[in-house]
């Protein structure tokens, strides 16, 4: 069976075939170390998790790169506001970052390089930009000519013609919309503004701009072609586009093969924004009672390329269904089989550009068909991919039985019946179980005794 994903570049779902049989190399973009993370972030950086399990168990070999963004803009700005030197601040949060990615079950990358400790590198690649002309020297920075690079907007599909024209035609700072297409800064010159922040290098007193950064810890670690390169979809422009512009004009080849980009996180169906009051980190939703892989499961049942709603109600009812499949796998006997049958068509659902959601209800057909044999060895294996640690059960599992008399008084609330909800709240009372009604539906403990 053939693995197939939808390349931004091409716009068009394609067969995957890696530059070298058998093995492929991926950079993620990974996170600016200048605050906590927030669940959209990590819908990004389990989508990247996906497609490494995905291919691992496809058989491919993966080099998985995912930098550390530990300079730019934000991380001096809010450094600086917290008076701590830049290396302390981004430690602390680079620290926090690896410790989610462990609670989520996220298979770590093989190389997460700093952008700190890429500076020679970025300097070597404006050394080449300058004498091919790609770039040119100001009096604050050193800059990218979008227009001379002739494919500019290839993947975004911005169109040069917005370009303004003149001498305010190019942006110094390091994140900026499709509205304004400009010349982009490689070296930024130092400013006081950046504190003791700096690099003296043949370029100049400065730091890199964020585009340069990806481009040149990506070609040190993966070299001047890559397979796979993923982002959230908002990286999509200026970042990936800018990447593409420096890496081909340096190198004169193509610089990815596949550009993959996942869709946003939508809180209670907006945008998520501290504004709104609908920002979640995952400690808050640990706060809340839920774990970080309820928040994984959640994550699993919308396609990557859609936008996701979260609410609290559908982490609740997340919590619940994998609770539910817990204790379903706790009861599995091992037969020494796999189902065959199963594992096809789990394997079709990933094939077809990570359709995870198809895959868990491939999942669920299997758990709830009476006459399937090989159980146990074939959730085990769907479970490499899904990484949800189906099989680690540390805590007392809540019975089905008890999981069903909840579904039936949830739908007896809705439906406003309160007779009927009271008296199966008793009943599970009785059985040992307390509830706690929440807004976003019923939390099941166990009654200790
Ligand atoms: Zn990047």
């Amino acid at each position: 069976m053939t693995l197939k994903f939808f390349n931004t570049l091409t716009k068009k779902k394609e067969i995957f075939k890696p530059i070298e049989k058998g093995k492929v190399k991926m950079y993620n973009c990974g996170p600016t170390v200048y605050n906590y993370p927030h669940i959209g972030n990590y819908r990004t950086y389990i989508f990247a998790d996906l497609i490494k399990r995905v291919l691992k168990f496809k058989g491919f070999e993966v080099l998985q790169v995912m930098n550390i963004t530990d300079v730019d803009d934000k991380t001096i700005r809010d450094s600086q506001k917290q008076n701590k030197p830049l290396k302390e601040f981004t430690e602390f949060y680079t620290k926090g970052f690896m410790q989610d990615l462990d609670k989520l079950n996220i298979d770590k990358a093989e190389i997460f390089p700093k952008a700190t400790e890429t500076i020679k590198e970025m300097v070597e690649i404006i050394k080449i930009l300058l004498n091919k002309s790609y770039a040119y020297k100001t009096d604050d920075g050193i800059y990218f000519s979008v227009k001379k690079f002739k494919s500019y907007g290839k993947l975004s599909g911005v169109d040069l013609k917005n370009l303004k024209a003149g001498a305010s035609n190019r942006v110094g700072a390091d994140e900026y919309d499709k509205e304004n297409v400009s010349d982009f800064a490689l070296w930024k010159f130092y400013t006081k503004e950046d504190g003791d922040v700096f690099w003296n290098t043949e370029l100049g007193k400065g730091r890199p701009g964020w585009h340069i950064e990806c481009s040149a810890m990506a070609m040190k670690m993966l070299g001047k072609t890559l397979d796979i390169h993923t982002g959230a979809i908002d990286n999509l422009f200026p970042h990936h586009e800018n990447e593409i512009a420096q890496s081909e004009a340096v190198n004169d080849v193509k610089f990815v093969n596949y550009w993959l980009h996942a869709e946003y996180l939508l809180v209670d169906g907006k945008k998520m924004s501290k504004s709104l009051g609908n920002f979640y980190r995952l400690k808050e939703i640990e706060d809340k009672g839920y774990t970080a892989l309820e928040l994984r499961y959640l994550f699993l049942t919308t396609h990557y390329k859609q936008k996701l709603n979260f609410t609290l109600k559908n982490l609740n009812s997340a919590k619940n269904t994998l609770e539910r499949l817990k204790n379903i796998v706790l009861e599995l006997k091992d037969d020494d089989k796999e189902n065959k049958k199963y594992l096809k068509e789990f394997e079709k659902a990933i094939d077809d550009d990570l359709n995870i959601p198809n895959a868990l209800q491939v999942l669920w057909k299997l758990v709830r068909d009476k006459n399937a044999e090989g159980k146990y060895k074939t959730i085990k294996e769907m479970d490499k991919v899904f990484g949800l640690d189906l099989f680690k059960q540390e805590k007392i599992k809540i019975p089905n039985e008890i999981q069903k008399l909840v579904e039936e008084r949830e739908k007896a609330r809705e439906n406003k019946d309160w007779k009927k909800s009271d008296e199966l709240r008793d009943k599970i009372n009785k059985l040992g179980y307390s509830l706690e009604d929440r807004k976003e539906g019923a939390i099941i403990k166990k009654d200790v005794t």
